[in-house]
């Protein structure tokens, strides 16, 4: 992919990109309380959801089109980019009409290829900023094919946004992290922003802190929060939402690595691990070497491959000596069963060969 950086006037580039503002556009005073606030604390980009995708029939389901124009007040009247979460071609040109400056696509949405499709169609020949949320299921494909739409629409700042993805049991996040799926996507697409959206990852205020913090840690370009003016009032998701001073406090205790130093060292110490594994490539080598000579001497002897007393010996003198050097045991096992394994077969091998 060929993409245009995602840069926004006023937005410090060494920090990372924040989205903040309220779950759902409840009210005009509302938006308008929320924004301003944010605004005063330095957030320069403004979300709010006027299309609400509801579990269950009979909840908020947002004010639809007539509240776009709260967001254009947020735009006009304090400066701010605007973001709204569209799942439709109707929606998109309801959001365009209006100005709103970035579109995001949820995980419901992103989930389902002939609504992806739908909004791709609808956004071709269009430079607006699009952020494509994981879809709620673990499937990595499933989430570049959607981002994929959107860019083969001629979309070229795209980003995705990792919201975390739904389990049956519920566990301490509303949306399990799997953080290796955005780490994959990452080494698949590196040129691509990812965005982290601990609200709907964690569900609850007090993970915001913690998961923009891996987030940051893990080198995502930026944040996606829930921000109201009155969470505990919210008419949606009020759980995971925090008020824009909490959010600022929350930004300012964010420690944003230096990408550069870290790359660094990090070189430095892989230099050292590729080394350390040269080294066990070559003791390993040498005893699968001692192993086939140990093969011959019993096929020359007539004595039976697998030894059980030695096996015993070996699994539980390493097993004992990883407590030594500060290794887990059970690991330990693991590996020597795997090597003891492969030497047995190459054994096997050449006795019946
Ligand atoms: C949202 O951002 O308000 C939202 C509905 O999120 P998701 O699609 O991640 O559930
Ligand atoms: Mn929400």
């Amino acid at each position: 992919m060929e993409l245009t950086a995602l840069t926004f006037e006023g937005v410090d580039p060494k920090r990372p990109m924040v989205i903040a503002g309220p779950c759902s556009a409840e009210t005009e005073e509302q938006v308008m309380s929320t924004a301003r606030r944010l605004a005063d604390r330095g957030i320069r980009i403004f979300r709010a959801g006027v299309w609400k995708p509801r579990t269950k029939p009979g909840g908020f389901e947002g004010g639809g089109e007539p509240c776009l124009e709260w967001l254009k007040r947020v735009k006009n009247e304090l400066g701010m980019y605007t973001a709204v979460e569209v799942a439709n071609a109707r929606h998109v040109k309801a959001s365009l009409d209006a100005g709103i400056d970035i579109l995001w696509i949820g995980a419901r949405t992103s989930a389902n290829p002939f609504a992806v499709q739908e909004i791709a169609d609808a956004l071709k020949g269009v430079d607006v900023t699009v952020l494509v949320k994981n879809p709620v299921n673990p499937d990595l494909e499933l989430w570049i094919g959607a981002m994929e739409r959107i860019y083969n629409a001629g979309i070229r700042r795209l980003g995705a946004i990792h919201r975390g993805f739904s389990e049956y049991d519920k566990s301490l996040y509303r949306n399990a992290p799997q953080w290796h799926i955005p780490i994959e996507l990452h080494r698949r697409l590196p040129e691509l922003p990812i965005f982290c959206d601990p609200s709907h990852m964690g569900g609850r205020r007090e993970l915001i802190a913690p998961l923009s913090q891996e987030a940051m840690d893990l080198g995502f370009d930026g944040l996606i929060i829930e921000s109201h003016c009155d969470p505990d009032c919210a008419w949606s998701d009020k759980n995971q939402q925090v008020t824009p001073e909490s959010l600022s406090l929350i930004l300012e205790h964010l420690v944003i690595r230096d990408t550069m130093q870290t790359t660094e060292s990090l070189a430095e110490l892989r230099r050292e691990i590729d080394k350390l594994d040269n080294e066990l490539m070559s003791l390993l080598s040498k005893r699968m070497r001692i192993s086939r000579e140990i093969g011959q001497y019993k096929k020359e002897h007539n004595m039976p491959v697998l030894q059980a007393r030695r096996y015993d010996e070996i699994l539980n003198k390493r097993g004992s000596q990883a407590v030594e050097l500060d290794l887990d045991p059970e690991f330990i096992k693991t590996v020597m069963r795997a090597i003891h394994e492969e030497s047995v077969q190459v054994q096997m091998k050449l006795i019946n060969g």
